[in-house]
């Protein structure tokens, strides 16, 4: 079906829905009124049942045959602590919270998908994913731990709003599509003195000094723009006239392939001596589009958006952690446009950051359109 041609009752229930969820935005894991918003949305739809985890909602849509192996699509649901700034006559009226990452605009596709694939239900069941958390990078692993998904679901899509994109395009790429997070932490500790007398003590904020330049003499060497390590933080002391015992770095190694992660890593944990500590931990692995899903891919974005999809001009080295899920199960991860041609861009994670409300309909055709593709495949 062509995002057009969604019938208008639903295109105008999404849409409202979309700036509801807009306007009362919640962080990750207090996404309470959300999950309740999502739920009564659902209630439109031919739910089989639904399960309430956490704040968030895994619901089984009747496909035409209750025995196959389903098929899963997934909508994220949280905002971040940002002050909106963008002037929408819906904009947020929780202050300091907001919507920009987009992740209005995903729930609110996952409901229209799901709306559409009740009027029109495939051979297999539907299984709704609305995941709490993922700008922390934890919401899709804690359902996965949960066992919330059926461990048959033999294929799961998703996406991401994304203003590089006009409205209509939608991104087709195989392989990774987002990029390995782990978060770095390193941890200097020296000795405590008066700044007057430093032989006396041993300072930290050297040694920390030293470890930036060694990693970042290392990376010059060995990482690219598809492997390297970012440092973002770095604190220590309290006054001037005390040499402070600790000094702390940390900051978020990306990679899109698990072999230059592992090279990056074991240099890391090279540098530890008596006094340096480096933790590293996992947050999201890369989202990795399954090549047994290309054509159901290609012909979802053909049917919905009717014209030639485009693959990524550039690696995408944000992470995504829809990567729990395709770690196990087959998936395929869209980027949807979300402004209008002549519009200029506005970054995620900005104060100025919004995505058209066409994307909800064309999210909602794409991902209805993988689900119809996949299900007639057996
Ligand atoms: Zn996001």
């Amino acid at each position: 079906m062509h995002w057009q041609a969604i019938p208008l009752a639903i295109k105008q229930a999404v849409i409202s829905l979309r700036h509801t969820l807009h306007q009362y935005p919640e962080l990750s894991n207090h996404e309470q009124a959300t999950q309740q918003r999502l739920l009564n949305a659902l209630q439109t739809c031919r739910l089989r049942d639904y399960h309430c985890i956490g704040t968030s909602i895994v619901a089984r849509l009747a496909g035409k045959n209750p025995d196959g192996a389903p098929i899963a699509i997934r909508g994220d649901i949280d905002a971040l602590p940002i002050t909106e700034n963008t002037g929408l006559a819906w904009s947020s009226v929780n202050t300091g919270v907001m919507h920009a990452c987009g992740h209005d605009v995903h729930a609110a596709w996952a409901i229209g998908a799901a709306r559409l694939l009740s009027e029109n239900p495939p051979e297999s069941d539907v299984i709704v994913i609305l995941q709490q958390a993922e700008e922390l990078g934890t919401g899709a692993a804690f359902l996965m731990a949960q066992n919330a998904i059926p461990p048959e679901t033999r294929a799961i899509f998703g996406g991401h709003v994304d203003r590089r994109y006009a409205i209509g395009e939608v991104v087709w790429h195989p392989g990774a599509i987002s990029s390995y997070s782990d978060k770095l932490t390193i941890r200097c500790t020296g000795k405590s003195a008066h700044a007057a007398r430093p032989h006396e003590g041993q300072n930290p904020i050297h040694m920390a000094h030293r470890m930036i330049d060694t990693i970042a003499s290392w990376e010059g060497q060995h990482c690219g723009p598809t492997h390297f390590i970012t440092i973002t933080q770095c604190h220590a002391g309290s006054r001037h006239n005390i040499i402070p015992q600790t000094a702390d770095l940390s900051g978020t190694i990306r990679c899109l392939c698990p072999q230059k992660r592992r090279i990056i890593h074991d240099a890391l944990y090279a540098l530890q001596e008596p006094g340096i500590t480096v933790t590293i931990t996992p947050s999201s692995p890369a989202v990795i589009n399954h090549p047994g899903l290309e054509s159901v891919a290609k012909q979802a974005i053909h049917n919905a958006v009717g014209i030639a999809p485009q693959s990524l001009p550039e690696p995408n080295m944000a992470s995504e952690d829809f990567g729990h899920y395709t770690q196990s199960i087959p998936g395929w991860f869209f980027r949807v446009g979300a402004r209008y041609p002549n519009d200029p861009y506005s970054p995620v994670h900005s104060p100025d950051f919004f995505a058209e409300d066409e994307a909800v309909l064309v999210g909602s055709a794409v991902l209805a359109e993988a689900v119809w593709q996949a299900s007639a495949i057996r």
